[in-house]
Parts: C-alpha cells; structure tokens; sequence
C-alpha cells in the first residue's frame, strides 16, 4: 500500500531536532496562498502562516534564527507589509519554529502571544532545562513584552478569529490554531497543527522524564485532541509532516482546493501515535539495558 504520508524514518529526521540531517530548515520555498486569507510564508523545511485581514495580519511561527528576513521578503512579495502583523503566534518554543520570533517583532511591532509555558522560554530565550532534546536546543534572541494565551481563547483581530488548542508532550507549551478561511464562498476549518511528536534524548527519556513526569499523558491528549478536531487544510509546524508538499502538487489542476483534506488531521494522529509506540519500546529497551548494567 502506497503510504500517504512522510514515512517514519522521514518523521524521524524532520521531527527530530536532535538529528543532523534534519529536513532543511533553510530551504528555499516560494510564498503562495493556502486557502482564501491564509498564506505560507515560511522555509521548505519550516512552516510559517500569514492570515491576512483589512485590520491587519497574524503570523503563526516564524522559523529558525535565520529566517525572520526571509519570511519578511515572502510576506512582502505576496503584497503585504510586514508592519501591518498585529500578532506573532507560536507552536511551540524549540528554537526551529521560534527562534524568529524576536527579530520579527522588531521588524512588524508585533504582539507575541504564546502559552504560559512557552511564554518563559520566548521571553527568557532559554530553553527548558527539563526537555529530552536539551542538549541540541539553542538559545533564541529573548523577547520583550509576550503576552499570555489560554487553552480555548479566541484570538480575534478584525474578522479573523483563531482559537488556541493546548497540544503539550512535545514540549510543556505546545499550541495548535484553528481558524476559518474562505475562497469563492467556501468557508473551511484550517488548522495549524504543533509537532506532536515523542522524542528521548540522549541523557533523558521521554517515559521517564522526572522534570515532565506527565509527558506521555499529555501527548496521547493531545493527539487524541488533533484527530479530533474539524480540519479541512492543515498544515504542521514541519510541513512535509502533513503532506503539505504532496497536496501542493496536485494544485496546478484543482487550485486551492488541492490543500483540502478531510482526513489531514486524523492521519497526522495517526502518525503521531506510531511515532509514540516507537519511542516507548526504544524507551523499554534502553531502560532495561541501563538496568542490566546496573546489576
Ligand atoms: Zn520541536
């Protein structure tokens, strides 16, 4: 059977920060317009949102440190001023997805709203000393004024309305967004979907982690609450994790209507859960070894 989505080994390398060969997060990519006010405006290997409005726009993620400039010329090539992103939103707080986030405030004079838990780690800069992947994680320029957004709260600027959805267990502050878009009448459910991927380090396992004891409740939460959710496009913090590329393909032929999938957010679950099963029997393993030794 043809695999619909990335296969797990290029799960691996996408999701994983840790990894060398992580999918290139500098990649280039041309902006181009999702679904009615919704735009891609990130990297080939890191995705970034622009949803536009006469009141002006939001701006979910804003990629790795050295992408801010890029995704301000995208922003700019599709037409729109950068001064005019009233609010910077986040995933979550790995340096790939926010590590932007200040230089672009500088650039729009943004608001950055972002969960409690992440809030620490964009404001501070510092990544959270309790995560698995700590050892591979960099320090982000730290950004002033961040302002705190809770599990469910509409984020409402014009007619635009995204709604937060708490996705913990890949990191503490994990957030996906929903919102709606429409084109030629048609109004559909987008989502921007956090990575929800379970990941030990080198020194700390993701089952096992006294500094995120409920890491693994959390992340079956969480994607138990993706696979729930009414999706129609959806696009994944790591782009090709949603098979973004693969419905983009298919739009010289159908339009935007290329990016709709119904079952988008159901089959990332899917993912996600294998991804989860994966690394609680590494978990067992590597556990048992450190256990033998002991002995
Ligand atoms: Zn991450």
């Amino acid at each position: 059977m043809k695999k619909k989505y990335a296969s797990l080994s290029a799960i691996a390398l996408a999701a994983c920060l840790a990894s060398a060969q992580a999918a290139d997060w500098y990649a280039p990519q041309e902006p181009f317009a999702v679904y009615g006010n919704t735009y891609y405006v990130g990297t080939g290997g890191i995705s970034a949102l622009l949803v536009t409005s006469e009141a002006g726009h939001v701006l979910i993620d804003v990629g790795a440190p050295k992408s801010p400039a890029r995704i301000a010329q995208h922003i700019r090539k599709l037409g729109f001023k950068v001064e005019d992103i009233r609010y910077i939103l986040n995933s979550h707080a790995h340096h790939d997805h926010a590590g932007g986030i200040g230089e672009l405030q500088k650039l729009s004079g943004a608001t950055v709203l972002a969960s409690p838990a992440s809030l620490a780690l964009i404001s501070s800069g510092q990544p959270d000393h309790t995560d698995p992947q700590l050892r591979h994680l960099l320090p982000m320029t730290p950004v002033k004024k961040v302002g705190v957004v809770h599990d469910g709260e509409v984020v409402r600027l014009g007619p635009i309305a995204l709604t937060a959805h708490f996705t913990p267990g890949h990191t503490k502050g994990g957030t996906s967004w929903t919102w709606q878009s429409m084109e030629n009448g048609r109004v559909v459910n987008m989502v921007y979907a956090d990575s929800l991927y379970a990941l030990s380090g080198d020194d700390v396992r993701f089952s096992d982690n006294p500094g995120y004891p409920d890491a693994q409740a959390a992340v079956e939460t969480s994607i138990a609450r993706i696979a729930s959710l009414q999706c129609d496009v959806l696009v994944a913090a790591h782009p090709e994790l949603s098979g973004l590329w693969k419905r983009k393909a298919r739009q010289p032929e159908l339009g935007n209507a290329a990016f709709i999938d119904p079952e988008a957010c159901r089959n990332y679950a899917v993912n996600a859960r294998t991804w989860l099963a994966k690394t609680l029997a590494e978990d067992a393993t590597s556990a048992a070894l450190k256990g033998s030794k002991a002995r």
